[in-house]
């Protein structure tokens, strides 16, 4: 029998506020552990939240950018569970009234257009983060996290493929980035994701039993966790009756490579949701959210359209660009540093991302900044120095963001465009290979290429090709 894929994400996304969302303690990341941290986010009794303003704006702000329908009337909850990682044994979270509802983000996928539809987006506070002692019967806890704000972003089930799911997540994470409301760096697990997935036969319209998969915090991770849950329960499936899907909760576990089941539905949590007594409902006035919405940046559809008009790019090459707001950014940057945009945008999908993919980081965070990287490409393009050379350079200053003049100059790397040095070398090179001359001589012309290829390795690529080829091209006709 056929099977269809139908997948449905919750987003965790960590809103960008410099306070916690109940109190004033620091959002900050990699902070010493226990550092950021008060009797209100540690759950202290008789101490009580104010909800961070900042934190509702930037809620506003990604419902906006999503095409939410932003609830002026919100509350927030209580959702009971007890585990070591929340102090207060309870989370503030919002139930049944979220600030924002709706919403929808179409996108290609292999030739044609997708619409996930959105179903709520509510914010709550981050748990901690406990680490376990490897081989030792010990459990530490970092209480920073704590209290930091997040945005749930949860989907209608409308995606249809692993494929299609992956790429949703590409989308969702560039419109945060681009409307400033969280880092999504998954790697920091300020943008996590917990995957539901179920089979039904092609064709049938009622949904399968779902499985939900928890613990994912990559783009490959989710890849590797839909396909082999989608391949487990398709066996399942497959098999005699008395083997069926269970609804469960599956944690997937990146270093054996498979999910492992938490909790069947039997198990599943009674959450106990009270409305929370210690805060009073959130209400939103119309310029509130006006403002919110006029302060929204250029969202990257905008970007793309602006991107054709104004550059002459492919519509691959701005696609790769605009799909990092911070690969955009820097792009236009040095475009403004008045290199051609051609010569900016193949340097940067070329040489720049493949150092990147080198350095093996999810992010496409950098030190080096436009100014150097346009003096770079500059000196290129005044053919003061060859390509491969300035990638040489480019290597060398990326991370720490060098000056690549005074790093050309210290390792001599000036192209050699003076006829009288590289005389020099194009003699030496044709005494030593009379081979190739005679060669030439007798009428193979490849040789004079053999020659030049010489006269490079020994300028260590510094050789202006121009003049070489012409020198060699003088001499041996007069041989
Ligand atoms: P629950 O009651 O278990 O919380 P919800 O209906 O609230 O389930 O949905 C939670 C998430 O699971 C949503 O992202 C939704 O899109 C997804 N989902 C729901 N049903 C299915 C299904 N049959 N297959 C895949 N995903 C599903
Ligand atoms: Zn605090
Ligand atoms: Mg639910």
């Amino acid at each position: 029998m056929n099977f269809e894929t139908v997948i449905g994400l919750e987003i965790h996304a960590e809103l960008k506020s410099k306070t916690k969302i109940f109190c004033s303690c620091s959002t900050a990341f990699g902070a010493e552990p226990n550092t950021n941290t008060c009797p209100i986010c540690t759950g202290v009794p008789g101490t009580l939240p104010v909800l961070n303003e900042e934190v509702v704006n930037l809620a506003i702000k990604a419902g906006t950018a999503l095409g939410c329908k932003i609830n002026k009337f919100n509350k927030m909850d209580r959702k009971n569970y007890f585990y070591p990682d929340l102090p207060k044994n309870y989370q503030t979270s919002q139930f049944d009234m979220p600030i924002c509802s709706g919403g929808v983000i179409e996108y290609e996928y292999e030739g044609k257009t997708v619409k996930v539809r959105l179903n709520r987006i509510h914010i709550e506070e981050d748990a901690g983060k406990l680490i376990h002692v490897e081989d030792e019967p010990i459990s530490l806890i970092d209480y920073n996290r704590v209290g930091v704000p997040l945005a749930e972003i949860v989907t209608e089930p409308d995606m249809r493929s692993v494929g299609e799911a992956i790429e949703f997540l590409r989308k969702l994470k560039s419109i945060l980035e681009y409307a400033g409301v969280s880092d999504c760096r998954m790697e920091q697990g300020s943008l996590r994701c917990d995957a539901n997935i179920s089979l039904r036969p092609v064709g049938q319209e009622e949904f399968g039993t779902k499985v939900e998969l928890k613990n994912i915090n990559s783009f490959r991770e989710l890849e590797k966790a839909l396909k082999k849950e989608e391949k487990r329960q398709r066996e399942l499936y497959s098999f005699n009756e008395g083997y069926k899907v269970v609804q469960e909760t599956r944690r997937w576990d990146a270093a054996k490579g498979k999910t492992i089941s938490m909790r069947s539905k039997e198990q599943a949590h009674d959450y106990r949701y009270v409305v929370e007594p210690d805060l009073p409902p959130i209400i939103l006035y119309d310029e509130q959210i006006d403002v919110i919405k006029k302060s929204l940046p250029e969202m990257p559809e905008v970007k793309r359209e602006r991107f054709l008009n104004e550059y002459e790019l492919t519509e691959k090459e701005v696609d790769i660009l605009i799909s990092d707001m911070g690969l955009a950014m820097f792009f236009e940057a040095v475009a403004k540093e008045g290199i051609a945009p051609k010569m900016a945008a193949n340097w940067i999908l070329g040489d720049i991302l493949r150092i990147l993919k080198d350095r093996k980081t999810e992010s496409l965070e950098m030190t080096l900044d436009s100014v150097n990287f346009a003096k770079l490409l500059n000196v290129v393009s005044e053919g003061k120095i060859s390509n491969n050379i300035g990638r040489e350079v480019l290597e060398d200053i990326f991370d720490e963001n060098k000056d690549p003049i005074k790093v050309i100059e210290e390792k001599g790397l000036m192209q050699i465009s003076s006829s009288d040095e590289l005389e020099k070398i194009v003699d030496e090179v044709i005494v030593a290979n009379p081979q190739s001359v005679e060669d030439f001589k007798a009428g193979k012309t490849q040789a004079s290429g053999f020659l030049m290829g010489q006269v490079m390795k020994k300028s260590q690529g510094k050789a202006n090709p121009k003049v070489c080829k012409q020198l060699i091209d003088d001499k041996l006709s007069k041989l």
